[in-house]
């Protein structure tokens, strides 16, 4: 009988990174995670994960192949992570290259949100399919698109930006220097925006949080209702763009702001399929939220890369 394959995923996030060892069925095991604020330098961090790392395959029986890492701005192709916003150090930083020293076996680095639709794709609810969009909602929106069996990277290992796609001129300023991107409008920070613009014109205090919002949806409050129908218009607009280049079998939604389901699933759904163009009208995708919401998919996701 072949053995079992193994590999180490990581997620680099802004606080945590956490890491954890991962079987070819998408069994995760012996989790342990680093404060990623607590150093100083990209160096010492890579130290110390490097440490973390041996204390796993020391430990276990299992033959590792590799040790795969999702990373906010990194990139696939070559390797490094720069000019993070989320993370401590600014600079680019050779992280595969760093890493495959310090522990001698292969390392495969990429950007988180496509670490997430790479461990959906293994193991979640795209298990099986050949084109699909996942969006990972948290913080930034973020996105991985598989496109006949394959993770787009593009030319420079940087496709896939749907979250800086410009979802209404002139509007809300993005972090990335432009106005409009759909993450101001989609993120758990711009949902959070759109209530507290229709808050405090009914004179009525904002919510704090995204989670907030969507446990006043689940009571009925239709301020919060209101910004779901908002947040979702938006959304279901820029896919059914989206859709139009790559015609994927389903768009699935990952991260913080999926947990409100059909709250954000049902608006978006709508305003998707009005906008969507006619000869899609007969293959319409499958819009639904994400199969590894409660399981650590950027971990995954991460492992499957070198699985
Ligand atoms: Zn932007």
């Amino acid at each position: 009988m072949a053995k079992k394959k193994y590999a180490i995923g990581v997620d680099i996030g802004a606080s945590y990174t956490k890491v954890g060892l991962v079987d070819e069925n998408g069994n995760l095991s012996r989790e342990t995670s680093l404060t990623t604020t607590q150093y100083k330098t990209p160096e010492d961090f890579v130290a110390a994960l490097a440490l973390q790392v041996q204390l796993i395959t020391g430990s276990t029986e299992a033959k590792v192949n590799g040790v795969g890492v999702g990373a906010p701005n990194a990139n696939y192709h070559t390797g490094g992570i720069n000019n993070s916003a989320n993370l401590p150090w600014k600079e680019y930083f050779p992280l595969r290259d760093v890493l495959m020293e310090a522990i001698d076996m292969p390392v495969k680095v990429t950007n988180d949100a496509k670490a997430a639709a790479q461990g959906e794709l293994l193991f979640g609810k795209a298990k099986g399919m050949k084109d699909f969009i996942q969006l990972t909602l948290g913080t930034g929106v973020g996105s991985g698109i598989v496109s006949n069996g394959e993770l787009v990277y593009g030319h420079d290992g940087m496709a896939g930006e749907v979250g800086h796609i410009i979802a209404k001129p002139n509007g809300r300023p993005c972090g990335c220097g432009r106005r409009g991107c759909l993450e101001t409008y989609a993120s758990a920070t711009g949902i959070l925006n759109t209530a507290q613009k229709i808050m405090l014109a009914n004179g009525l205090i904002p919510f704090q949080s995204s989670r907030e919002i969507t446990e006043a949806a689940m009571s009925g409050n239709p301020m919060a209702l209101e910004v779901f129908n908002q947040t979702g218009k938006v959304l279901g607009k820029v896919l059914a763009n989206v859709h139009s280049v790559l015609s994927p079998q389903a768009i699935i939604f990952f991260g913080g702001l999926a947990n409100a389901g059909d709250f954000l699933l049902v608006p978006t759904r709508k305003a998707f399929e009005e906008e969507l163009l006619f000869v899609y009208k007969d293959s319409k995708p499958e819009l639904m939220i994400s199969g590894l919401m409660h399981r650590n998919a950027a971990v995954l996701g991460a492992a499957a890369m070198v699985i």
